[in-house]
C-alpha cells in the first residue's frame, strides 16, 4: 500500500546521503519534498503540514551530536513522526469488567465490517484458546447474516440464531448477550447494519445498541481502499457514537495509504487492528512503530515472525527464529521455510516486511513463475542426500549430476540453485531487526524469486 510513498522518501533521503553537513536551504528542499510526498499518498494536508512543523523542529535540534549523518538524521526524524502520526503506542483491545466483553462492529455498508468481525473471533479464539459468539445484526443487508454464519462456519465459531425472524438489531443483540451470559462465553463479536452514507437512523440504532449493551470496545471498521473519506467517516461516527478503535480493512489493496497515515492524527482514536486480505487469517495488530518501519522500507521483522507463528508449530518457529537471526541454516530448512513462506501469503506481502526489500517488490517474478521455481527448487532438494542438504559444499559435479538427473531438471539448475541459496545466506546474515537501512546497507534481493 504504501510502495509509492516509501519509494519517494527514500529518494528524498539518497539525495542528503554522503553530506557533511545539511544547510538551512537543503533542510528546505528536504521537507518540501517530503511534504508532497506525503500529500502524493493522500495525507490529510492538514496532518502532512502538522507532520513538516514537527519534522522542521527536530531537524533544527542538533542530533548530529549523536553521531549520526544528515540522512540518517532526516530518516531518524522522519521515523519518529511517522510513529507520532500514527498514533505513537500499539492499543489492545479492552477486556469488559463483566463477561462477556462485548465488541461492537460498526461502519458502512461495503467498509468490510463481516469479514471483520469473522477475523476477530479467529483472533480471539486463537489467543484465549476459547470461541466467541458471533452475532449477526445486520438486518438491512440480507445476505450480511448469511455470509457471517457461512465465515463462522469456516473458522469453526458459534454463531448466534435468533428465533423470532423479524427481530431489530437491538432484540438480537439482546438475546445474543443474554445467551453468552448464560453459556459463559468470554467475548461476543456484534456485527451492526451498514447503510451507504451516514444517517440519522443508522446512528440512533447504534446509539440504542451501545446505550443498552455497553459493549467496552466500539470498533469503526474503514476501508482504507476509500482515503480520505474514511478519515471522513472516522470523524462522523466519533460525533455521534463514542468510538474506542479503528480496523482498517484492505490495507492489501493499492490505496496509496493516505487514510491510515492520517485517520487517527485527525480523529484520534487508535487503530487497534488492519485487514491484509479477504480470508479471516488476514487481521494483523496494528504496530505504530512496526507501520512506520514498513513505510520507511526498513521491514518489520516482528510482523513476519508472528505471521510465521500462525502457521508454524511452536518448537519449529523457535527454530525458524534463530535461523533468522544466525543466518544458521541448510538447504533442508530453506525448503522448510519456502514452504511456510507459502503458506503464509502472497510473496509480495512478505518481502514488503523484510528489511529493505519493499522497493525491490516490482522486481519479483508472477506468483505463477515463482511457484514453478519453487517447485523445481522443491525437487531439486529432494534429491539430495541428507548430508548434502547439511553441508551444499560437498556437492561437486558428479553429485551435481546425480541430483539433476534424479529431479529431472540440469545440472545448470542445480548450480542455479545453489548460487540462489548464498546469496540467500548473505541475505539473511543481514537479516536484523535493527535498521540496517540506517547503516546505509541494502540487501540484495535473493534471485530465487526474481524475474529471470
Ligand atoms: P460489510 O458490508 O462491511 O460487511 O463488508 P464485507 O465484509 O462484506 O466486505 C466487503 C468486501 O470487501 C468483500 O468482498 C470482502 O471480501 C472484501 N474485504 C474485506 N476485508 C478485506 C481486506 O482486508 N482485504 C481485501 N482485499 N478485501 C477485503
Amino acid at each position: 500500500m504504501f510502495e509509492s510513498l516509501t519509494e519517494k522518501l527514500n529518494l528524498t533521503f539518497k539525495q542528503i546521503t554522503n553530506r557533511g553537513r545539511l544547510t538551512e536551504k537543503d533542510i528546505d528542499e528536504t521537507l518540501k519534498s517530503i511534504r508532497i510526498a506525503l500529500l502524493e499518498a493522500d495525507v490529510n494536508f492538514k496532518v502532512a503540514r502538522d507532520f513538516v512543523s514537527r519534522l522542521k523542529n527536530q531537524l533544527t535540534d542538533d542530533l548530529l551530536a549523536q553521531g549520526l549523518n544528515p540522512s540518517q538524521h532526516v530518516i531518524k526524524a522522519v521515523d519518529n513522526e511517522l510513529k507520532a502520526t500514527l498514533g505513537s503506542f500499539t492499543s489492545k483491545l479492552s477486556e469488559g469488567t463483566t463477561t462477556p466483553s462485548v465488541i461492537l462492529l460498526v461502519g458502512l455498508q461495503g467498509s468490510g465490517k463481516t469479514s471483520t468481525a469473522a477475523k476477530l473471533a479467529l483472533y480471539l479464539k486463537n489467543l484465549y484458546n476459547t470461541s466467541p459468539l458471533l452475532v449477526p445484526a445486520d438486518t438491512k443487508r440480507a445476505a450480511a447474516s448469511d455470509q457471517l454464519i457461512t465465515l463462522a462456519k469456516s473458522i469453526d465459531v458459534p454463531f448466534y440464531t435468533s428465533n423470532e425472524s423479524d427481530g431489530t438489531p437491538l432484540e438480537i443483540s439482546m438475546s445474543a448477550l443474554n445467551q453468552a451470559k448464560q453459556d459463559g462465553t468470554k467475548w461476543l463479536i456484534i456485527d451492526t447494519g451498514g447503510r451507504t452514507t451516514v444517517d440519522t437512523e443508522l446512528m440512533e440504532e447504534l446509539q440504542e445498541i451501545k446505550k443498552t449493551i455497553n459493549p467496552c470496545e466500539t470498533i469503526l471498521v474503514l476501508d482504507a481502499m476509500t482515503g480520505q473519506d474514511a478519515v471522513k467517516t472516522a470523524s462522523e461516527f466519533q460525533q455521534v457514537t463514542e468510538l474506542t478503535g479503528l480496523i482498517l480493512s484492505k490495507l492489501d489493496g493499492d490505496a496509496r495509504g493516505g487514510a491510515a497515515l492520517s485517520v487517527t492524527a485527525v480523529s484520534g482514536i487508535p487503530i487497534k487492528f488492519v485487514g491484509t486480505g479477504e480470508k479471516p487469517e488476514f487481521l494483523e495488530t496494528f504496530h505504530p512503530d512496526r507501520m512506520a518501519s514498513r513505510i520507511l522500507g526498513m521491514g518489520d521483522v516482528l510482523s513476519l515472525i508472528e505471521k510465521a507463528e500462525a502457521v508454524v508449530d511452536e518448537e519449529k518457529q523457535r527454530a525458524l527464529e534463530k535461523k533468522f537471526t544466525q543466518a544458521n541454516f541448510n538447504l533442508q530448512d530453506l525448503l522448510d521455510q519456502i514452504r511456510v513462506l507459502n503458506q503464509m501469503g502472497p510473496l509480495e506481502q512478505i518481502m514488503g516486511m523484510i528489511p529493505g526489500m519493499s522497493q525491490m517488490k516490482n522486481q519479483l517474478g508472477t506468483a505463477d513463475s515463482n511457484q514453478k521455481r519453487l517447485s523445481r527448487f522443491e525437487a531439486i532438494v529432494l534429491s539430495m542426500t541428507p548430508r548434502e542438504r547439511n553441508q551444499p559444499v560437498i556437492i561437486n559435479g558428479s553429485r551435481k549430476r546425480r541430483i539433476a538427473s534424479g529431479s529431472g531438471t540440469s545440472v545448470q539448475d542445480v548450480n542455479q540453485l545453489l548460487k540462489q541459496f548464498k546469496d540467500m545466506q548473505k541475505m539473511m546474515r543481514q537479516f536484523s531487526p535493527n535498521y540496517s537501512a540506517l547503516r546505509g546497507r541494502k540487501p540484495k534481493l535473493p534471485k530465487l524469486f526474481l524475474k529471470q
